[in-house]
């Protein structure tokens, strides 16, 4: 017997069972956070360079965990992948984005257009457009307020057929389709061709780290030749607002202008940053 295997299988043992017994326990409170609804969507100014005023908001997933307070996707979006839970996470933001799109509709909110993260799990079926379509005519809200946000690897995996009918469909009914985290997936220049893209995701990665300035430039002016608008996320710094403006980029997100904030915090922020 090899010396130390009976130790490896000693000190491994119990540091694994630990790690499936953490993923069934977190599996287990978040089935039960969403029966209970505990998680809802925060929503992310992205603003327009040009004009200065607020072109939209990304909807971005929270979970008001009963214990440990707000919790952002890190603590627990992986416990959603590969399951079923994450087609029932994709309900829960529709179905929020929609109902809050339609209240501030009629309170007169200029929210511009709302774009809701859509994971892979969320295409299996083949049947996304025709749910999405349904749930925009229910709540009465114009396709054209609403973005879908996919990453490139959704572009690449499984069926890639099922994905392309898909975002075809929702963009010939005027839902806008960007793709997310540009460049860091395993996407290539072919893909923006093969799809609808009409907004190119910059990274906040990218953003954030002056040496990748050559990469942010790249993207900024492929995407201008493509017909398509570039919106850099992560923007923190009034330095990093003014060389993306000098390059030309059409959309910012970051800290710089505002954390991504509870529904009921943007409509002071929209009137503030229209009249400032
Ligand atoms: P993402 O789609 O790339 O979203 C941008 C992330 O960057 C968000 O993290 C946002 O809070 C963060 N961010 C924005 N500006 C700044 C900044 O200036 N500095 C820093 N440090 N961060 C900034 P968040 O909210 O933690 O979400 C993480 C990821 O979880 C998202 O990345 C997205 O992939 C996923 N996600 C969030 N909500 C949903 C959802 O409803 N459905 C799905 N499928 N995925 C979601
Ligand atoms: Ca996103
Ligand atoms: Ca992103
Ligand atoms: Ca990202």
């Amino acid at each position: 017997a090899k010396a130390g295997g009976r130790n490896r299988c000693v000190v491994f043992q119990p540091a694994m069972r630990t790690q499936v017994e953490q993923r069934v326990e977190l599996l287990r409170e978040v089935r039960l956070g969403l029966e209970q609804g505990e998680f809802d969507l925060y929503y992310q100014p992205v603003v327009d360079i040009g004009s200065n005023v607020v072109a939209g908001f990304e909807a971005l997933m929270r979970w008001n965990h009963p214990e440990q307070g707000v919790l952002a996707p890190g603590a627990f979006m992986a416990a959603f992948e590969d399951t079923d839970l994450a087609l029932k996470l994709g309900e829960v933001a529709f179905e929020r984005a929609l109902g809050q799109m339609r209240a501030w509709l009629d309170a007169g909110v200029d929210f511009g257009r709302v774009a809701i993260n859509v994971s892979t799990e969320q295409f299996r079926s083949g049947r996304l457009a025709g749910e999405i379509a349904d749930r925009l005519a229910r709540w009465g809200v114009p396709p054209s307020r609403l973005t879908i946000e996919v990453t490139e690897n959704v572009y690449m995996g499984w069926g890639a057929d099922v994905v392309a009918q898909t975002v075809c469909a929702l963009h010939d009914t005027g839902v806008l389709i960007a793709l997310d985290d540009f460049g860091t997936g395993y996407a290539s220049l072919a893909n923006l061709r093969q799809f609808p893209v009409d907004r190119l995701k910059i990274d906040k990665s990218f953003v954030q780290n002056a040496e990748d300035d050559a990469i942010v430039r790249a993207v900024i002016n492929l995407g201008a030749s493509m017909g398509m608008k570039v919106v850099a996320e992560g923007v923190e710094k009034a330095e990093q607002l003014a060389t993306l403006s000098r390059y030309g980029c059409d959309h910012v997100q970051g800290y710089h202008f505002a954390k991504p904030m509870p529904a009921g915090q943007v409509p002071a922020f929209v009137s503030r940053f229209s009249a400032s």
